[in-house]
């Protein structure tokens, strides 16, 4: 039998897109499964975005396009990061991917040699340890607890640094996935600056920017200096403000030498974004219709719903999040005696699916156990229904 590569040996499948085909797979199968798992928003990506992808087709825009992407849509990358972020970038800097998963691997191999270390604030998105892995680079983690609204501090960073012999990155995500937590100006501020001492490249996943609530706002740490800029590579997408998750296309931005270098890779690797998903985001991005604002309300009012339902059930904490749409559920009291001798997220999470047809993705998925994620991307109705069934779930093991 052929060998197989050590990157081959150590990976392992996706935790969320796994739970997520498992539950789509026992919904063709008949059993009604509620599905908390997957983290892609429920709505239909709005139509005039389709209708401007059925155009390209009619117009026989299907040809390879330039590596880095076409033009006219970097050209509205440009102005989406000048409007939204006070970001002054010009085509050069800006790299079209085959999803925001794609520009985050790109950049690690830019950047990445092996045995760099690079710094994780945990709990984490699950891709981004594989892909450091992937890039023969290791991944370091900053714990944060609820405590601390699941953000790290400068002083955590620096204090982590202290022990490190080869940083180069930190990963940055805010909005978060799976805390929901929202970094603030000042605290950004703090961290930028401990990474501009010790040349550190931040790679700032901003892909949940427009899912706020409360009134909480989206920073982009590139937005706080010029020299802040330079060392920042943003990394965005349509996935999920669009509702666009098939359509595969992230986007991102920064210095020149980086994002060069990132575009040479993805040559060899993807050629480029289907040509057709690049004109429809021209659209996305340059004339928006309302749907983004209506979708926003509509996860903020599942967010509500689903807190104040999950922080009914007895021994069951969760922090209302500012932003994405996540909520991480504390359910470490029934994790430590129960008559099931069901003791980590994961067997509960495998219980739940088989026993109440409830899909969540395991704390231990994001780097910590106790805690389970809920995506709050369905509908009220099934949000009721789910909790209700995880309650029952969760009450079953006290019997
Ligand atoms: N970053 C985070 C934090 C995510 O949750 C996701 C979701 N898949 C991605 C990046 C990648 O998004 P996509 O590849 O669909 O653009
Ligand atoms: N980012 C989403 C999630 O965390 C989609 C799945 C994935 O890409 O991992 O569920």
């Amino acid at each position: 039998m052929i060998r197989l590569s050590h990157r081959a040996r150590d990976v392992k499948p996706s935790p969320t897109l796994e739970v997520s085909a498992l539950a789509k797979q026992m919904t063709k199968a008949g059993i009604e499964v509620i599905n908390f798992g997957v983290g892609e928003p429920d709505f239909n990506t709005p139509e005039i975005i389709k209708a401007a992808a059925k155009k390209a087709i009619d117009d026989n825009f299907t040809r390879y396009t330039p590596s880095a992407g076409i033009p006219e849509l970097k050209q509205a990358i440009v102005n989406k990061f000048k409007r939204d972020n006070g970001l002054d970038y010009k085509p050069e800097n800006i790299l079209v991917s085959p999803g925001a998963k794609a520009s985050l691997i790109n950049v690690l191999m830019a950047v990445c040699d092996p045995r760099d270390e690079v710094i994780i604030p945990s709990p984490y998105w699950v891709s981004y340890t594989s892909q450091v892995w992937l890039c023969d680079a290791h991944p370091v983690f900053i714990e944060t607890s609820a405590e601390n609204s699941f953000k790290i501090t400068a002083e955590q960073l620096e204090k982590t640094l202290m022990d490190l012999s080869n940083p180069k990155v930190l990963i940055l995500n805010s909005p978060n996935n799976p805390t929901g937590a929202v970094y603030t100006r000042e605290e950004l501020a703090a961290i930028g600056e401990v990474c501009l001492k010790n040349e550190i490249l931040i790679l700032s996943d901003e892909i949940y920017e427009r899912l706020v609530y409360d009134g909480a706002q989206h920073i982009s740490i590139a937005s706080l200096s010029e020299e802040l800029k330079e060392i920042t590579i943003v990394v965005n997408g349509v996935s999920k403000a669009f509702a666009m998750t098939g359509w595969r296309l992230g986007y991102m931005a920064g210095a020149k030498h980086i994002i060069q270098k990132a575009a040479e890779i993805q040559s060899h690797t993807t050629s480029c974004v289907n040509s057709i998903t690049q004109k429809a985001c021209i659209v996305a991005l340059e004339e928006e219709d309302g749907s983004v604002e209506r979708m926003r309300q509509e996860f903020s009012r599942r967010r509500e719903f689903m807190v104040e339902g999950l922080s009914a059930i007895e021994g069951v904490k969760c922090l209302k999040p500012e932003g994405a749409f996540y909520i991480m559920a504390d359910v470490s009291s029934y994790l430590t005696e129960n008559s099931l001798g069901i003791n980590t997220s994961q067997e509960l999470c495998k219980y739940l699916l088989q026993n109440y047809r409830v899909a969540l993705v395991a704390g231990i998925a994001f780097g910590v156990e106790g805690y389970v994620r809920f995506s709050y991307a369905n509908s009220v109705d099934n949000i009721r229904k789910g909790i209700e069934l995880f309650a029952a779930g969760l009450q079953s093991l006290r019997q």
